[in-house]
């Protein structure tokens, strides 16, 4: 009920669930995996946020160059980005100088507290802080309802913003970065290393796990197109493996965002409700994602909300 409410509500996302139980995540240490030289990955998992998984959801990464590491998306709650932090230095000594937060939503950006300390930037696309403003203390909130109160984290602001296109230069490496059109959220931001060929998507890939939409539909495919350019032998999905080929990889994706503008405008033109396109639009990609019955029916909904004034 309380999912329902949050996924309709239009604000809520990723890890607006609520799962009975306080326990903290399992304190074990961080996994990841060298998917390139200098590039570690830790694998999200394809659940919602819970008290047991600690909102470790989505994939959360770091760079290492001569000089300094980026880390792009520092986990979905201090204790993982704390838990990251670690496995950081188990890695290098190296300074950790960015912290890359790829989208609002909060399974990509609550672990950033666990990295103030290192005095890094903070990047965000130019309009992550209105993203923050009007959504920050809600998603807090339901964190802190999942996790037990304290164990969210802080909303960290972003000190350096995007608008277009930036580089970080990690002294042997330059990260290219690459703010987005409305797509998966409003405020989407991708990462290529051109020495590794990875691209780092954020939620623009789900590879999986049901796609959520928060942003626009045929954004999402506009962004999807232009990304597509990009010369990466390998990409790093916002959920999904830790590395999988590029852009061979956005093809499911693809084809669930034409089903559903396209079956939406055919409900659309019917004249359907909305509950009913709901109940229709889109049922042929039921199987093949995981959380489909969790995230489908919202991103109808978006997506007819999107195509009923066209
Ligand atoms: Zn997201």
């Amino acid at each position: 009920m309380f999912r329902r409410e949050v996924l309709l509500g239009g604000v809520g996302i990723l890890c607006a669930v609520g799962i009975a139980g306080r326990s903290q995540a399992d304190p074990t240490s961080l996994v990841t995996t060298a998917i390139a030289p200098g590039v570690h990955v830790r694998r999200g998992l394809d659940e919602d946020a819970s008290a047991a998984n600690g909102d470790a959801i989505a994939n959360a990464a770091f760079i290492v160059g001569r000089d300094a590491v980026a880390v792009v998306d520092p986990g979905g709650c201090l204790a993982d980005g704390e838990r990251l932090r670690a496995r950081i230095r188990e890695i290098t000594t190296l300074p950790i100088r960015h912290v890359v937060m790829s989208h609002v939503h909060p399974d990509h950006i609550f672990g950033a507290g666990a990295f103030e300390r290192d005095k890094p930037q903070f990047i965000g696309h130019a309009r992550l802080p209105n993203a923050m403003a009007q959504r920050g203390d809600y998603y807090r909130a339901t964190l802190e309802a999942i996790l037990g109160k304290g164990h969210a984290g802080p909303l960290v602001a972003p000190t350096r913003l995007i608008d277009a296109r930036a580089r970080i230069d990690l002294g042997d490496r330059v990260l290219l970065l690459t703010a987005h059109g409305v797509a998966h959220s409003d405020c989407d931001l991708s990462v290529f290393d051109p020495v590794s060929g990875t691209l780092l998507t954020g939620d623009l890939l789900f590879v999986g796990r049901v796609p959520a939409l928060d942003g626009n539909i045929k954004g999402w495919q506009n962004e999807l197109a232009l990304l597509k350019t990009v010369a990466a032998r390998r990409a790093v999905p916002g959920h999904g493996p830790v590395s999988v080929s590029w852009p061979g990889a956005t093809a499911d994706l693809e084809r669930y965002l034409d089903v559903v503008l396209r079956e939406t405008r055919v409900a659309v033109k019917r004249g359907l409700d909305i509950g009913t396109a709901v109940a229709t639009v889109g049922q042929s990609e039921r199987g093949r994602w995981k959380l489909f019955d969790d995230y489908h029916g919202h991103n109808v909904t978006q997506a007819f909300k999107e195509v009923e004034w066209e």
